[in-house]
């Protein structure tokens, strides 16, 4: 008996995803993407010995599928420092401070109390010992208003949701004015607690070039772009194909407006021209005023992200503060980017810019009280789809997407799990 075929349109993590359920299914799959390389928005490209994600973008281990399911071993996965370190510069002076996690590194946590308010760090024990206690859904089931709101709700002082959750959690979301649902906040705050950001060894597309080599690239078609037609059609340079199913895994593009955007400056400094392997954030975040959100090194957790002698250094910039001071082109971030640096390291003038990437629909919008949880119920003939835009802008609302789509697929096409 011949097996049933299904035709995904993309190769992000949730088209990937989706194709690795239905294969172990017994489904046979063909992966059409438009470009010429998988990963979607996890695209890592090699310049001049340096590995540049698209984007500064990280892995977190605390992600509910990422923990049970993600061989961090095999990707040669390192972690960063828990917590950040706060970067910041007044009267020319510039001064450097951890604020870590307090359950993780009590030790350095009690330096924060010389920089911090009490209460703010006991908020922020307090919501940690509340939000490790529940279930991803209980949360995006539970209240929801902005996360800013919710912030000031919470207790939190305005100088620490200036200095320090505010260029953290814009950075996260790419917004700055952190109108994102405060389920999301609550979510990508538990998961943090429970977990790392870490950086695979080959870069950020090792993980999904780690599933398509699962799959078998044969079955994946590059520099294809297709057009679906109805749930088992869809249109290749303009030949109608026939499929059992079809899912589109990408967002469409009418949803642009409704995605976040971000650029990201990397630079090639001396070796060690910043130490530790801490996220810096910038401490004089506003917007309006200045642009960098936060800054990191990937050659200090990644050796492989630079050629030897040299470090890596990603410089974030979200869409709407770069939008705010009238940044628009890769010669105005960059010169934006190199300003705010002088003021925050000596050497700054000698690094060297080695990209500028501008991602315009980098994450879907994830606004109070839209749906974040993967219960989207299909109409029966419609064409299924999956990826961040139908759950919540993370790699894990992507794999959660493809894991609902590719059940949706395997009770139509009538196969028993
Ligand atoms: C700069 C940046 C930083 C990020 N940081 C993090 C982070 O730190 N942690 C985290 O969890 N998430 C992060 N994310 C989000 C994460 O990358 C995304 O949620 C995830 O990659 C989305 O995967 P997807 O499969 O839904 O969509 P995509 O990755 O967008 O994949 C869609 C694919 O479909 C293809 N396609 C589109 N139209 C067609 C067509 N007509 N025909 C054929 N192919 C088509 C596209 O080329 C693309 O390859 C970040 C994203 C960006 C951009």
């Amino acid at each position: 008996m011949t097996k049933p075929t299904v035709h995904i349109i993309g190769s992000g993590i949730s088209g990937l995803r989706c194709a690795e359920n239905l294969l172990q299914s017994g489904i046979e799959v063909k992966i059409v993407e438009m470009t010429d390389s998988i990963g979607g928005r996890m695209r890592t490209t090699e310049k001049n010995g340096f590995l540049l994600d698209h984007g500064f973008h990280v892995m977190q281990t605390g992600y509910p599928h990422s923990k049970a399911e993600i061989d961090f071993n095999a990707l040669g996965a390192k972690r960063f420092s828990p917590g950040a370190k706060i970067i910041k510069s007044s009267a020319g002076k510039t001064k450097q401070y951890v604020l870590s996690d307090p359950f993780r590194s009590p030790i350095s946590s009690i330096s924060a109390l010389f920089t911090q308010k009490w209460s703010d760090l006991y908020n922020i024990a307090k919501l940690r010992l509340s939000l490790g206690l529940e279930s991803p859904d209980r949360i995006f089931e539970g209240s929801d208003g902005t996360t800013e709101s919710f912030l000031r709700q919470s207790g939190f002082t305005e100088p620490f949701i200036n200095e320090f959750l505010r260029p953290l959690f814009s950075g996260i979301f790419l917004e700055s004015k952190l109108d994102t649902s405060e389920r999301m906040f609550k979510f990508v705050f538990a998961s943090m607690a429970k977990g790392d950001m870490v950086l695979p060894r080959g870069g950020i597309q090792a993980y999904p070039n780690l599933i398509a080599d699962r799959i078998g690239r044969e079955r994946i078609e590059l520099s294809t772009p297709a057009t679906p037609i109805d749930s088992t059609t869809l249109a290749i340079r303009g030949k109608k194909i026939k499929t059992d199913q079809v899912v589109v895994a990408h967002p469409q593009r009418e949803t642009s407006d409704s995605m976040n955007s971000v650029w990201t400056v990397y630079f090639s400094t001396p070796e060690n021209s910043i130490k530790g392997n801490y996220i810096l954030l910038n401490g004089n975040y506003e917007v309006g005023k200045n642009a960098i959100a936060h800054i990191a090194v990937p050659s200090n957790i990644q050796p492989t992200y630079s050629p030897s002698g040299k470090s890596l250094v990603a410089v974030t910039i979200v869409g709407d503060a770069a939008i705010a001071l009238d940044l628009d082109s890769d010669e105005s971030i960059e010169k934006q980017a190199r300003m705010e640096l002088r003021d925050l390291f000596e050497n700054s003038d000698t690094w060297q810019t080695v990209e500028v990437f501008h991602t315009k629909n980098a994450l879907p919008q994830s606004e109070s009280q839209s749906n974040a949880s993967s219960s989207v119920i299909f109409n029966e003939n419609e064409i299924i789809s999956c990826g961040d835009h139908t759950t919540h802008g993370s790699m894990e609302g992507a794999i959660k997407s493809a894991d609902h789509a590719s059940r949706e697929v395997i009770r139509r096409l009538g196969i028993s799990a």
